[in-house]
């Protein structure tokens, strides 16, 4: 029989109200049932969102130093439970060990990060225009905050929006992504166990459609945050804009390396090949092109095809192996049409192109890394973001024409320039259209003390992570304090 997981409300656990429930199965094998979670709906969003609004009367009057006290006992508690927490993880999305620990490890960064903004939180005094008159800005909590998030990195996003919004004084309802409740679920009764107390935090499980659309439109929740696809964030967007609501978007990228002809290209490759195939692609941060110089482009794709033909695929529990598996079997067809997209587009496929079903794969959603390359910059491939272990070769000519390519996508989250010649590196800096840029680094590596997201489609201008998160989790308010015992007007007071 296999386990049974519950939704968090109120400090309780418990079925959905309908009594449904749905499964959760390990990618890398299909055969291995990991559980099964509640199919949430309407009726249990509202019961959390109730019990959320109660709870914020309490928790937004906590002094931000002790909600900081105990997001540094969460970060504790999480350090404990790393492996397991990874573990968790690599069993129920796929990716490798190494990388899911990696993935805990920014929910640790993250927890202490946040953990010491509890004593800042700051604010500004300043001078005000009439005598005897006080004026300074503060932050203020919000409310009930929905988070919705994606499976890709099933630990780290939930921390990234779920400790901002804590610190701030919001309480919370937390819906993971249907492909990894299990984390989430483990995730929850680390905060218990750290002392959050009920009501603050409250999780509810089922899908998008259901249980995410249902809190999107819910009166009472103030602010969504989502991380997830460009086509979920622009609904989301829309029936937030009919309610007014504060919104926060993370969404897709088609992320882009140059490499010049100056480039050290063993470095370059080696963060082509982290970049495109980590994760098995599945990252809003991966390496999807490869816009390369054409002096070099012969020699760095000779190497890229013969190193990645050597990463050894598989379950990613298995310490020995560099990719895992895709997320499903929707995510497996969506890259197999897209292969096709690339050749009828008349793209060269070099390598891969396949699902990968060698010895124990055959029950999992495996893929081959896969390269493109005579990829020009307006074919679909090079537009589009396809989330699996594809990478397209764009050849270049110039510096100029380089940034014209990476910059002509709808996205712009993040990229990368390898180079020796300081003054393009600069030049990059400044011109290339992301929110994220690495100078001699991959697309991949961001830190949580830096603002995180993106330009153009990849959101709507909010940055997670930072000291900019705080501005998604609060609101300014203004304050002045007349302490001249008489009518004073302003503008009026001050006229000539
Ligand atoms: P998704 O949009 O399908 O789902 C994300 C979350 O939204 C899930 O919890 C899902 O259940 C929920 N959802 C689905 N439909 C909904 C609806 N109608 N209303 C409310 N909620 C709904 O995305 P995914 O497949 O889980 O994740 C992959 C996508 O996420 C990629 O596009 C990737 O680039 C993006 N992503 C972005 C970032 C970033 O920070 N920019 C980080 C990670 C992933």
């Amino acid at each position: 029989m296999a386990d049974q997981f519950k939704n968090h409300i109120d400090g309780k656990w418990l079925a959905a109200s309908s009594g449904k429930t749905f499964e959760n199965r390990n990618p890398a094998n299909r055969d291995d049932l990991i559980g099964h979670f509640p199919a949430s709906d309407t009726a249990d969003v509202d019961a959390a969102v109730e019990v959320a609004k109660k709870a914020f009367a309490g928790w937004r009057l906590v002094p931000a130093p002790k909600r900081g006290e105990l997001l540094y006992r969460v970060g504790e508690i999480l350090k404990k439970y790393k492996e397991d927490l990874a573990r968790i993880e690599t069993r129920e999305m796929g990716k490798i060990l190494k990388e899911t620990r990696g993935d805990v490890q920014e929910g640790i960064d993250c927890a202490f990060y946040v953990a010491g903004e509890g004593r800042r939180l700051f604010g500004e005094t300043t001078p005000a225009e009439l005598p005897n008159k006080f004026a300074m800005s503060v932050r203020a909590p919000i409310g009930v905050c929905a988070l919705i998030t994606p499976w890709n990195f099933p630990l780290a996003i939930p921390t990234w929006k779920l400790f901002p919004a804590l610190i701030c004084g919001n309480t919370v309802i937390l819906k993971p992504a249907e492909d990894t409740p299990q984390t989430a679920g483990r995730f929850v009764e680390i905060l218990n166990e750290a002392g959050v107390p009920a009501g603050v935090v409250n999780l509810v499980h089922g899908r998008g459609e259901d249980v995410g659309a249902a809190l999107v439109r819910h009166r009472g929740v103030q602010l969504v945050s989502f991380t997830g696809s460009a086509a979920v964030g622009r609904e989301i967007a829309s029936v937030c804009g009919q309610h007014l609501k504060r919104v926060s978007l993370e969404l897709g990228g088609k992320n882009g390396q140059i490499v010049m002809e100056d480039a050290d290209l063993d470095l370059a490759v080696e963060g082509a090949l982290w970049g495109a195939f980590g994760t098995t692609g599945q990252r809003c941060t991966a390496t999807s092109r490869l816009i390369v110089h054409r002096d070099v482009s012969k020699k760095i794709t000779d190497i890229l095809v013969a190193r990645a033909q050597k990463i050894k695929i598989g379950d990613g529990l298995d310490e020995s192996v560099e990719m895992g598996p895709l997320i499903n079997q929707a995510a497996r067809e969506k890259v197999l049409r897209y292969i096709e997209v690339g050749k009828q587009e008349g793209a060269r496929l070099l390598i891969g192109g396949s699902i990968y079903v060698a010895g124990s794969c055959a029950n999992g959603y495996f893929f081959q890394p896969t390269i493109f390359d005579q990829v020009k910059p307006n074919m679909r491939i090079a537009q589009e973001e396809i989330f699996g272990p594809v990478l397209s070769i764009i050849e270049i000519n110039s510096f100029e024409e380089a940034i014209d390519v990476l910059n002509g996508t709808r996205y712009g989250l993040s990229s990368s320039i390898y180079t020796r010649d300081v003054g393009r590196a600069f030049r990059a800096m400044r011109d290339i259209e992301a929110g994220i840029t690495y100078i001699n680094g991959p697309t991949i590596g961001a830190e949580v003390h830096l603002p995180f997201g993106g330009v153009k489609d990849t959101g709507n201008g909010h940055r997670e992570a930072g000291t900019t998160v705080y501005d998604i989790f609060t609101e300014w308010k203004s304050i002045y304090v007349d302490y001249s015992g008489k009518l004073q007007k302003a503008q009026i007071d001050n006229a000539e």
